[in-house]
């Protein structure tokens, strides 16, 4: 990935490419930054400066055959490691779980270590760098650089190194020529001093609110309101933002749109696939979709007033809007709901799942069509 992909650290950007200008490139560097400030991605675009065949003044090219093969994570001489669950066998170096590894990283350079391991399915077991795994980066950095220039080691969360990280102390201290160790952590408390002390510490600040705002704007689609309160709520962590996004997108947003739809424009025909459909949520979805429902419908009626405006994402307050923009009116709105209510009454009672869906969604249409 390129600078520019890294959501704002300018200053810590500029000192680093200064650095890569007058050729004072430290052969161990230990980028500390909190979850999410970007530590792990600025130190994925410093390797892919430092292998950059055609660097420009503010940032690697991107196209040349370096950068690509740095932007798909498969750089011969550039090596992962990092914390994984071992398993006998199966995993017992990184690059058992490089494919995992590459596709975490594909998704977002903004990783937490709780995210990766759940996506190894191993939220309940322990991460670890093991000493096979030390023993495979001496390995490898004794092998001859691919392209010829820098070698580089990357290290994500060295917190995660035991004491037999020490065997690594020789390497770091005394490199083969133009290799380079960057080690990117969280808590510096948590790593081997040994280790610390061999390293320049090039500390990253959490990601400052404007820039934050910015590249939500810019690159998830936020609407400039959202993005402020997500920057507030994240702290200038933007993995957390990008967490918050996620689970804002609630599965019952989509169906309501559905059912909205068809019954406004009379297509009532639509209503046995949908009721197919939603059958599949099972009852107690279905009650968490009509209580979701009704929060709609509720501040459909309150939106003019400004009312509740901070409880929805950026699509749910787009559709209480429209639904707002239709005037139905209390009486209207109050006879959905009691439909409503009264379809949960019956999924409560056991009744057929697929008729009661068929039937509230006639009655939601009998309320609209009412003048
Ligand atoms: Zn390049």
């Amino acid at each position: 990935m390129k600078f520019a992909d890294v959501v704002g650290q300018s200053i810590v950007k500029q000192r680093l490419l200064h650095g890569v200008s007058i050729g004072r490139v430290p052969h161990a560097q230990l980028f500390l930054g909190a979850e999410g400030s970007g530590a792990l991605s600025l130190a994925l675009a410093y390797a892919q400066l430092l292998l950059c065949e055609n660097r420009q003044s503010d940032d690697s090219c991107g196209v040349c055959g370096n950068c690509k093969k740095s932007q798909q994570w498969s750089h011969p001489d550039v090596h992962f490691s990092f914390p994984f669950p071992g398993k006998k066998g199966e995993r017992e170096t990184a690059s058992d779980v490089y494919t995992q590894w590459r596709e975490i990283l594909t998704k977002s350079s903004y990783v937490s270590y709780a995210s990766w391991m759940k996506s190894l399915d191993a939220e309940n077991k322990q991460g670890n760098i093991p000493i096979l795994e030390c023993r495979a980066i001496i390995r490898n950095l004794s092998l001859k650089a691919f392209s010829g220039g820098y070698k580089v080691l990357l290290m994500w969360l060295p917190e995660y190194l035991g004491k037999e990280g020490n065997v690594l102390l020789k390497l770091i201290e005394e490199p083969p020529e133009k290799t380079i160790f960057l080690l990117v952590a969280e808590d510096v408390d948590s790593v081997l001093n040994t280790i610390v002390s061999r390293t320049q510490l090039v500390r990253i600040p959490p990601v400052e609110e404007e820039d934050m705002v910015e590249a939500l704007i810019n690159k998830e689609g936020l609407e400039a309101e959202t993005a402020r309160k997500l920057s507030v709520v994240s702290a200038g962590s933007y993995w957390t933002a990008l967490e918050l996004i996620h689970e804002s997108e609630n599965p019952f947003l989509e169906p309501w749109k559905t059912l909205l739809a068809f019954t406004f424009t009379g297509r009532m025909e639509k209503s046995i696939a949908w009721a197919d459909e939603m059958s599949t949520f099972g009852r107690e979805g279905l009650k968490s979709f009509f209580l979701y429902g009704l929060q709609l419908l509720r501040y459909s009626l309150l939106q003019p007033y400004g009312v509740g405006a901070s409880a929805w994402n950026a699509q749910e307050a787009d559709l209480v809007k429209r639904l707002s923009g239709l005037n139905l009116g209390t009486d209207k709105i109050q006879g959905m709901v009691n439909a409503i209510e009264n379809c949960m009454y019956e999924i409560e009672r056991n009744g057929n799942l697929k008729m009661i869906l068929v039937d509230v969604s006639y009655q939601v249409s009998k309320w609209i069509k009412k003048s």
